[in-house]
C-alpha cells in the first residue's frame, strides 16, 4: 500500500499524526494509497517554513516571479499525460476530462504570467505642493487554500498561481480524496524555479483546516467545496481577522424556451448534466422546459441520448462518456436521493438504479437518471445531488421558469436556450446568479474573467482568478510623499569662472 506524504519546504515529509485516509481508485473500488491527515503541529511547521521563505520571494521582482509561471506552463504541457492519468486514477473522471481539468488551471497560470502588468500601482504627480501620492499592491504574506475533490488540478491552480505571482507563500490543503495531483503540481512549481517553502501541500481533513483557520500567521483563506463547510470557514476565518473567500455548492438550472433548437438543447443537457458523472459545480442539474409541448419534445429527445451514454473506467480512454463517482459514500448518497425522488412522486423516466458494469462490480459507478415532473418542494430539486441525475421541472411560462432559478438558494451558474435575443437579454439582466450561459450550457468564465456564484454558492466580496485574484492576494498601500528642499538648492553646480 502506497503511503503518501505532505510536501513541506521542498521535501516529501511523512505524516506524524498517526491518522490517515484511504485514497480509492473509484473505477475498481480498491484502496490504492493512504494519505496522512495533518495535525496542528504539522501545519505549524509548514507555516513557519512559508513565513521564512516569503519575504525574499516578495522582494523578487515581479518579472522574475512571472518567469517561474512561464516555465511552469511548459512543464504542465510536458507532463499533461502523467498528470491526467494520476488525476483519473484517483478521481475517476475520463482521461480527456482530466486533461481539461489540468488545462483550465494552466490557463490561469498563463494569465499570471502577466503579473508585472497586473501589479502595477498608481501614481499622482503633484497631488499637493511638492507632494506626490502613490499606491502599491503588496503581497499578504502566507496564504492558504482548501480545495474540493472534483477539480484537483484546476482549483488549486486558481488559487496558488495568482497568490504566488503576487509574492505570497501558499499552503494548499487539497481534498483527501485525490491528493496526488496537487503534490505533483508543487513539485513541478519547484522544477520551474520556485524557491522552497513558497508552495507547500499539507494533506488533511477538518483538523488541518481548523489549524489553518486559527493560525495567526496565515493572512488569507481560499475555499472551494460544499456550502455548509464554506459557511463554517467563512464565518470563523473572518472572525479571526483573515481575508476569506469561500465558494460553495450549486443547483444550476437550464431554461429551455419554446423557440430553442431542441436538439442543440438536448445535446447540451447530456454533456452538462452527465459529464464527469455530474460532479461539477457548473453541471446542469435542473432542466426547465417552458410549455408542455417543449417539455414533451425535450424529454423524448433526452431519453435515447441518456440511454446510450457509455459509462466506464478512465482506462477506456475516449470510449467512455463518464466514469465512476468519487467514493462509495457519494454513490450511496446519490442513490438515496434518487429514492426520495421516487417516493415524493417525481417520474423516473430513465432509471439507472440497477446499473452494473461487468468486471467493475466494486467500482463506484452510477447509471444515468432522468426525472420528469419534479416539483420545487422535492429533495431532488432542493438539494445538490452531485451525480448523474438530471431533474426536469416543467414551467408554464418564462416568468415561472425565471422565478424557479431565482428562488433557489444556490446561485452558481445557469443557462437559457432560446433564439430570441430579447428573452436572452432579459434573462441575463434579471437573474440573480453569478455565471450565465446563453445557448452555452456550462458558462465557466475563462482565466482573464472571474469565476464566482451568488447567494449560497459564494461567500466573500471577490471572485476567483482574473483581476479579482490580484486584488484578493494583495493589499493596497498608499504613500503620500513630500521631500524638504535639499541638495537641489544647496548644492553648487555652476562651473565658476576663476576671478
Ligand atoms: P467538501 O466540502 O466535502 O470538501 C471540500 C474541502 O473541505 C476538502 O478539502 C475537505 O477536506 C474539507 N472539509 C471537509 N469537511 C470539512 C469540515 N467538516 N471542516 C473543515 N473542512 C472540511 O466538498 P467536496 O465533496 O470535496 O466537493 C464537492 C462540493 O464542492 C460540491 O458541493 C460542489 O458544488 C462544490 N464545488 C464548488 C465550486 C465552486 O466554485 N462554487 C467548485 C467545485 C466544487
Amino acid at each position: 500500500m502506497q503511503e503518501l506524504t505532505h510536501y513541506i519546504n521542498g521535501a516529501h515529509v511523512k505524516g506524524t499524526s498517526g491518522r490517515f485516509a484511504d485514497v480509492y481508485n473509484p473505477a475498481t473500488g480498491e484502496v490504492q494509497a493512504k494519505v496522512p491527515l495533518a495535525n496542528h503541529a504539522e501545519m505549524d511547521i509548514a507555516v513557519q517554513a512559508a513565513a521564512a521563505a516569503q519575504p525574499a520571494w516578495a522582494a523578487t521582482n515581479p518579472q522574475r516571479r512571472a518567469r517561474v509561471m512561464m516555465k511552469f506552463v511548459a512543464l504542465l504541457n510536458d507532463n499533461m499525460d502523467r498528470l491526467s492519468e494520476a488525476l483519473s486514477r484517483e478521481h475517476g473522471k475520463t482521461l480527456p476530462d482530466a486533461a481539461g481539468d489540468v488545462q483550465r488551471g494552466l490557463e490561469v497560470v498563463e494569465y499570471c504570467v502577466g503579473a508585472p502588468e497586473l501589479l502595477k500601482g498608481d501614481f499622482t504627480d503633484s497631488a499637493g505642493p511638492g507632494i506626490d501620492m502613490y499606491s502599491m499592491k503588496q503581497a499578504l504574506g502566507v496564504c492558504a487554500g482548501i480545495t474540493p475533490f472534483n477539480f484537483p488540478a484546476m482549483i488549486p491552480m486558481w488559487m496558488f498561481a495568482p497568490a504566488i505571482a503576487c509574492g505570497n507563500a501558499f499552503i494548499l490543503k487539497p481534498s483527501e480524496r485525490d491528493p496526488s495531483v496537487p503534490m505533483m503540481l508543487a513539485e513541478l512549481m519547484e522544477q520551474a524555479g520556485l524557491p522552497k517553502g513558497i508552495l507547500q501541500v499539507v494533506n488533511g481533513d477538518k483538523e488541518a483546516v481548523d489549524a489553518i483557520i486559527d493560525h495567526d500567521v496565515i493572512q488569507s483563506i481560499g475555499f472551494v467545496g460544499s456550502t455548509p463547510i464554506a459557511e463554517y470557514i467563512y464565518g470563523r476565518g473572518c472572525s479571526n481577522g483573515k481575508r476569506v473567500q469561500c465558494f460553495g455548492g450549486a443547483k444550476n438550472h437550464m431554461i429551455i424556451m419554446p423557440d430553442a433548437d431542441l436538439d442543440q438543447a438536448a445535446d447540451a443537457l447530456i454533456g452538462a448534466g452527465y459529464g464527469a458523472a455530474g460532479e461539477r459545480c457548473m453541471a446542469i442539474s435542473v432542466a426547465v422546459p417552458v410549455g408542455k409541448d417543449t417539455a414533451d419534445k425535450l424529454i423524448e429527445k433526452l431519453i435515447p441520448r441518456i440511454e446510450s451514454l457509455k459509462v466506464g473506467p478512465y482506462t477506456s480512454g475516449n470510449d467512455v462518456d463518464y466514469g465512476p463517482v468519487v467514493t462509495a459514500a457519494a454513490k450511496a448518497n446519490i442513490l438515496k436521493l434518487v429514492e426520495t425522488g421516487v417516493d415524493q412522486g417525481a417520474e423516473l423516466v430513465v432509471d439507472g438504479r440497477d446499473f452494473n458494469l461487468q468486471g467493475y462490480e466494486d467500482g463506484f459507478f452510477v447509471g444515468p437518471h432522468l426525472f420528469d415532473h419534479a416539483t420545487k418542494d422535492m429533495d431532488i430539486y432542493t438539494k445538490e445531488i452531485f451525480g448523474p441525475v438530471l431533474v426536469c421541472v416543467r414551467a408554464q411560462t418564462y416568468e415561472e421558469a425565471l422565478g424557479l432559478a431565482m428562488d433557489h438558494e444556490y446561485g452558481n451558474g445557469t443557462a437559457i436556450y432560446t433564439r430570441d435575443g430579447d428573452t436572452a437579454r432579459d434573462f441575463a439582466n434579471r437573474i440573480n446568479i453569478g455565471m450565465v450561459g446563453i445557448n452555452v450550457p456550462i458558462p465557466v468564465p475563462l482565466a482573464y474573467h472571474t469565476f464566482g456564484g451568488w447567494k449560497k454558492s459564494a461567500f466573500g466580496d471577490l471572485n476567483q482568478h482574473g483581476p479579482d485574484a490580484f486584488k484578493f492576494y494583495t493589499r493596497t498601500k498608499t504613500i503620500t510623499s513630500r521631500w524638504p528642499s535639499g541638495i537641489r538648492q544647496g548644492g553648487e553646480f555652476n562651473f565658476k569662472a576663476m576671478d
